[in-house]
């Protein structure tokens, strides 16, 4: 095979804008995917007429992948919600507004509700203290409807169902941003349009891209020193980005390859949702737009409403149940989703033109959480010279998409600063 400077591993986004970064730094870089495509879980497929991401997708302005995206030159078009939705409580859907103002909040929680919102924005979540969302929503509040209400916000803007081990800070930061006026993004003709650009200036940058290309092994001692790959051939090489999640990167490595990558792996808890999206003739009830479930850990979107995702007028629905981290059941998600489409769009089962469940979507591998012995994974990987990590589990505060992209532009940094000081220390040895 030939001979590259740097391999990514893992041709998701993280591995889409390392390897795109390294080749505009004028690196070699072969990406490899174990899969047919580029994309991993941005990708969107094509069903009768409609375009489904692969579970809800929405980019949050203000972070790590617009900031990335915009210095990449990848155009981020589509449509922003407008503010309100309904809230789903006692099996009853009642719009925000009405919810709040009407009897089921005290009048000292309606105050305590619009207190919080007034100073949410400008709370500086860095320096909010190490603590649980949990307890920081139990000593910002004590009204236990208007909990609930923010606890739901929390879970929708994060799809974390683990109060008691989510980190505050990180998740206040990314509520905060996503309640700015039109900050929240519904991707026009879906995230495959990000995929697509990322390839593009991929191959426009040089990068050799590799599909169907499934790495079992990094063979390495204290230095990485080649890759194997599943249909037997090999890759020497001294540079490597692993964009997989922590339990393959560390089994590519032979587990007890790397004291930290083991703990890394150890520690991560996965963030997963059952996902149904369904593709609709017609929408029963039009007013039902966004809903979020305030006692049941649902969020219903009709994120047609806002974008473009048909090609024949269809309209595009997400309803997710946020899972926590104990077992489930899928067939059981699935009745449990359909009973909540019911509630929420009587008559649905007669308008369905497509249809797509994933009962255990990973959302994240990793977030960040009090059980992270290593804030801070990555990117590089101390006992292993040459080894760097990325993928939306090596957060370094970042959320979803952004902990994707962040990590990947952290990871090919790293790698270029690594290979100017060898290369820096080569010269002074060769001068001495
Ligand atoms: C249901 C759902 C909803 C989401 N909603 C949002 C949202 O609203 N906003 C947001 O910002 N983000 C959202 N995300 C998260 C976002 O999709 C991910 O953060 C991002 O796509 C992850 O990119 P990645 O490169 O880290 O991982 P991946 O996309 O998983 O890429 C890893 C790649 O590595 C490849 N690979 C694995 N093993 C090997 C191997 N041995 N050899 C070679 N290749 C290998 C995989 O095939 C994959 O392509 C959502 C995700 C899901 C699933």
């Amino acid at each position: 095979m030939n001979q590259f400077d740097v391999a990514v591993i893992g041709g998701g986004m993280a591995g889409l804008v390392a390897a795109i970064d390294l080749a505009q730094a004028g690196k070699s870089v072969v990406l490899l995917e174990k899969a047919g495509q580029f994309g991993g879980r941005a990708v969107s497929a094509k069903k009768n007429g409609a375009i489904f991401d692969l579970g809800g997708h929405a980019l949050i302005r203000g972070g790590a992948t617009e900031e990335i995206f915009q210095d990449l030159g990848i155009k981020m078009e589509g449509g922003s919600p407008t503010p309100g939705g309904s809230i789903l409580w006692n099996k009853k859907i009642t719009s925000f507004l009405k919810f709040i103002f009407t009897q089921n909040l005290s009048w000292s929680a309606k105050v305590e509700l619009i207190k919080f919102f007034s100073k949410f924005g400008k709370i500086d979540a860095d320096s909010v203290p190490a603590i649980s969302l949990r307890n920081w929503i139990e000593q910002e509040l004590r009204d236990p409807m208007v909990r609930h209400i923010i606890y739901a916000l929390f879970r929708v803007a994060s799809f974390v169902q683990a109060p008691d081990h989510q980190l505050a800070g990180p998740i206040i930061h990314q509520l905060a941003r996503s309640l700015k006026k039109n900050n929240i993004v519904f991707i026009q003709d879906g995230w495959q349009t990000l995929v697509d650009q990322l390839y593009e200036k991929a191959v426009y940058a040089g990068v050799s891209m590799m599909t169907g290309k499934n790495v079992t092994e990094i063979e390495h001692d204290e230095a990485v020193r080649k890759i194997k790959f599943a249909d037997g051939q090999e890759m020497d090489i001294t540079h490597v980005i692993s964009t997989t999640p922590p339990s393959v990167t560390s089994r590519i490595l032979g587990d007890t390859g790397s004291k930290s990558v083991l703990r890394w792996k150890e520690q991560a808890r996965a963030i997963k949702a059952a996902n149904l999206t369904l593709s609709l003739k017609k929408i029963p009830v039009p007013n039902n737009i966004q809903v979020i479930g305030v006692d049941q850990p649902i969020y219903f979107l009709n994120q047609s409403k806002f974008t473009r995702l048909s090609e024949d007028g269809t309209s595009v629905v997400q309803i997710i149940k946020y899972n926590g981290t104990g077992r489930t059941d899928p067939k059981a998600d699935e009745r449990f989703l359909e009973q909540m489409m019911d509630l929420i769009q009587p008559g649905w089962q007669k308008e369905v033109v497509a249809r797509q469940y994933l009962p255990k979507i990973v959302v994240a591998y990793d977030y960040m959480h009090l059980d992270r012995e290593d804030r801070f994974p990555g990117p590089a990987v101390p006992e292993i010279a040459g080894l760097y990590v990325a993928g939306e589990w090596a957060t370094h505060g970042e959320m979803l998409s952004d902990a994707a992209t962040a990590s990947g532009r952290r990871a090919a940094r790293c790698v270029l600063k690594d290979m100017e000081t060898g290369r820096k220390n080569e010269q002074k040895r060769i001068l001495i």
